[in-house]
């Protein structure tokens, strides 16, 4: 009937949308449950102090598809991205992570540790990156830190020194955080993180870095049993890089997690 049919359309319709994510036309709008977010009041704020009147393209393209509520699956996406340098990138990774990081605690759910790793090719980003978040973070209560040498120190006996990370979100150049990760300590120092951002991804997927890299995000992807999320970002990417980013991203939404141990 008639009826059925309307009614198949309309949830076709609906399935469409929840699948379509609408560009953001203003900062002002993550501040709107109406627009499906409800970024923290100081996030805002701290984003308006900064100068920025408008977001820049690739913000109103990613910052919906990784923070609007009820479309894809709220956020719990791999995401690859490309934008010209000084197009805005970092802020439109930091924002989501703040987010996220802040709607937990406003759930009561008050975790503790390291729950999104960035990782940058060059301490000098990763010192940027860190400056970035902090500025974003003003007054919430977000802890980020620069991962150091001695935090992933192993003694002269080889005992482990412990890395001891304190903060929510952790900025990292790779090699270093491999280490770490593979230290003794690193599977519960790393336990809780559930994001991975990697900047510069053209760069970390290059001959160079790419076995590092690719270390990290297999490595934290089996600590997070597979419940790992991660978007790389650049400005570049060459074919080569770009095949290694998507089968990334597309191995982690296509394999199933393990049976559970029985
Ligand atoms: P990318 O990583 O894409 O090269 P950055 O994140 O380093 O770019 O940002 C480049 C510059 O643009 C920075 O100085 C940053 O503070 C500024 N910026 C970021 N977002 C905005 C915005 N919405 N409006 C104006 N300036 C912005
Ligand atoms: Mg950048």
């Amino acid at each position: 009937t008639t009826t059925t049919a309307e009614g198949k359309k309309k949830k076709k319709k609906k399935q469409q949308q929840s699948l379509l994510v609408p560009p953001l036309t203003s900062f002002a709008q993550l501040r709107s449950p109406r627009h499906g977010y409800a970024l923290s009041k100081r996030v805002y704020e701290n984003i308006l102090r900064q100068g920025y009147t408008a977001p820049t393209e690739v913000q109103m393209g990613a910052l919906p598809v990784l923070m609007r509520k009820g479309c894809v699956v709220d956020g719990a996406v791999d995401l690859l991205t490309c934008a010209p340098t000084g197009s805005g990138k970092t802020l439109a990774y930091v924002v989501p992570l703040l987010d996220e990081i802040l709607a937990a605690r406003e759930k009561g759910v008050r975790e503790k540790g390291v729950r999104a790793v960035v990782v940058a090719p060059t301490k000098e980003l990763a010192a940027q990156i860190v400056n970035e978040v902090m500025k974003l973070a003003v007054g919430t209560g977000v802890k980020v830190s620069l991962m150091r040498k001695g935090m992933a120190a192993t003694s002269a006996k080889g005992e482990s020194a412990g890395i001891h990370v304190t903060s929510d979100i952790l900025v990292s150049t790779p090699l270093l955080l491999l280490h770490a990760i593979e230290s003794e300590e690193g599977k519960a120092e790393f336990g809780k993180v559930r994001r991975l951002v990697l900047d510069e991804a053209d760069v970390l997927l290059d001959e160079l870095f790419k076995d590092q890299t690719l270390g990290i995000w297999k490595a934290l992807r089996e600590i997070a049993n597979n419940d790992l999320r991660t978007s790389l970002w650049s400005a570049t990417i060459s074919s080569g890089t770009e095949e290694v980013a998507r089968n990334m991203i597309l191995s982690s939404t296509t394999t199933a997690p393990p049976p559970p141990p029985p």
